[in-house]
């Protein structure tokens, strides 16, 4: 069947089985039950394979809205804990961006927020933030056992998490194919089938495009105009490395530490240390890249898998009857890993916007839906920038060249308004678009973090001073009493664990 732009959808065909695809598929039946849901994939096409940082979305998303047990995800997609992320960035040693609030809060008794307090030392303003510098990840319950509650993420290997949704999907109810698509039919914007390689000719009322950065049905069929990032994010390539744990503590953070024409990742799995570096091919070959990092890296395999990317978004992502997620839709390169949390906003955006219509979405529905995921990635792409605007760790081509040519967009009235006032949550009235992915507890992280300089230091009387340290003191004293990763996992693990 095919349909109208507002007629009722029934069916669905989801094209693609990577994260994107399966996320989509689950969330529309298990959501939606009366859709029909069919997902079609290439097995010889393959997932892209990387996507191993979330964000707190994701396990709020899956267990909390998709219903997906705890005991089994943990079971069977085997995540370790990410508390946030530890910068080895601008002037100083490191610092931590989480996901509580380090500066868009003022402790007990004193007259400003943190930033105003910090100079060298930016340790323990959240408890997530203590515990990840004491190599810990969650505070210390009754009986000694893991706190495992609050804003926290995973680290977690893309093929655990393909196979497990995989399985998730066939549960509730998705039909799954495996079969490669080869063209689509479409006049004035609507797709009315598509025909794959063995299977012949398929229709459905709804076509979610999940196939990565092909973006067969947005991207090649509608030819969807691609808004371009490059103007203000250079990188484009990721060597891709790692190597079996070898006696490593296992970290709740991931590490993102400045490199001469990029930046590397550590990712943290049980027994896998997954490495990356995104670099910038106008400035680095591809051998010299993989050189710098094998040098870094040297457990590293000596052949180098590399990936080629392109940040931007499609101008809209649902045109007539087909709505793209994932990489099909955009993509911001990996330095926040913030490409899950967009797909779990798409997915949720799509099925509010189908239940509110009765299936039946009209022009405003599509038009909100492509705005609201527009601002989300024009978000993510300016908060970046600030990551490359401001980083004054090397002085190579390419990072002088990210400090005078990265452009800070719709956030550059922050930026104005930082240099005048310095680190107040007062900021928080420039932030164009709200609610916001980062708030402004993303931004003052990064700004306090690489010491940005502003005209309107604090300098707090002895006494504020000490107030304001018993405060760390308090959040010092929990952390050190933390659980690591491995007693947390060796805990849920126990026959008596039970999920609360
Ligand atoms: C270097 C790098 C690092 C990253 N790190 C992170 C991270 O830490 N955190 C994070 O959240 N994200 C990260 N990402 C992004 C993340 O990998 C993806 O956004 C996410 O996995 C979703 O991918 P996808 O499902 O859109 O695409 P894919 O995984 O590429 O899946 C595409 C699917 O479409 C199918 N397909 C394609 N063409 C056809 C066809 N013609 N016929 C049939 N099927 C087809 C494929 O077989 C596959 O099943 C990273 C990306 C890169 C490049």
């Amino acid at each position: 069947m095919t349909s109208s732009p507002s007629s009722r959808v029934q069916s669905v065909i989801v094209l693609g089985g990577g994260s994107a695809g399966m996320l989509a598929a689950i969330t529309l039946k298990r959501l939606i039950p009366q859709l029909d849901v069919e997902l079609i994939h290439s097995p010889e096409i393959g997932i892209i394979g990387v996507g191993e940082g979330t964000t707190a979305v994701f396990p709020e998303y899956l267990f909390n809205i998709l219903g997906i047990p705890r005991d089994e995800f943990y079971r069977e997609a085997k995540p370790t804990w990410k508390q946030g992320i530890k910068f080895v960035w601008g002037p100083r040693d490191h610092f931590f961006y989480d996901f509580e609030f380090q500066y868009d809060q003022r402790f007990d008794g004193v007259s400003k927020a943190n930033g105003y307090y910090v100079d060298e030392d930016c340790s323990d303003l959240s408890l997530a933030c203590g515990l990840m510098q004491r190599g810990k990840a969650f505070p210390t319950g009754p009986l000694g056992k893991p706190v495992i509650k609050g804003a926290h993420a995973f680290h977690i290997e893309n093929h655990h998490l393909v196979a497990y949704l995989e399985g998730e999907a066939k549960r509730c109810g998705v039909v799954l194919t495996e079969d490669t698509f080869a063209s689509a039919e479409h006049d004035g914007g609507q797709v009315s089938a598509l025909h794959f390689e063995k299977g012949g000719r398929r229709s459905a009322d709804l076509y979610i495009d999940a196939s990565g950065f092909r973006s067969e049905l947005l991207g090649k069929a509608l030819e969807e105009p691609f808004k371009s990032f490059s103007g203000g994010l250079f990188c484009d390539r990721a060597v891709i490395g790692g190597w079996e744990r070898d006696g490593e503590p296992i970290q709740a953070y991931t590490t993102a530490e400045t490199m001469d024409h990029g930046w590397c990742w550590q990712i943290e799995h049980e027994t896998f240390i997954n490495r990356g570096y995104v670099y910038a091919s106008d400035f680095v070959s591809d051998e010299d890249a993989h050189a710098e990092f094998r040098k870094k890296n040297p457990k590293t395999p000596e052949e180098p898998r590399i990936l080629k990317f392109r940040s931007g978004r499609y101008k809209r992502s649902w045109v007539g009857n087909v709505v793209a997620i994932g990489n099909a839709s955009g993509f911001v390169e990996p330095l926040e890993a913030t490409a899950l949390a967009q797909i779990l906003y798409e997915c949720r955006w799509v099925k509010e916007l189908l239940e509110n219509s009765d299936c039946q979405p009209a022009e405003a529905q599509r038009d909100f839906y492509n705005h609201a995921i527009g601002v989300a990635w024009d978000e993510i792409r300016d908060f970046l920038a600030f990551h490359y605007k401001f980083n004054t760790r090397l002085d190579t081509p390419f990072w002088k060249h990210c400090r005078e040519h990265t452009e800070l967009g719709d956030y550059q009235a922050l930026y104005d308004l930082y240099q005048e006032i310095g680190p107040s949550p007062l900021l928080t009235s420039t932030l164009p678009n709200r609610p916001n992915i980062y708030g402004i507890e993303g931004f003052l992280a990064m700004l306090v973090g690489m010491k940005v300089p502003h005209k309107n230091p604090h300098t707090p009387a002895e006494a504020e001073l000490q107030q304001w340290q018993r405060g760390r003191k308090k959040i010092a004293t929990r952390a050190a009493a933390g659980v690591d990763v491995r007693r947390a996992l060796d805990a849920i693990r126990q026959p008596s664990w039970q999920w609360s």
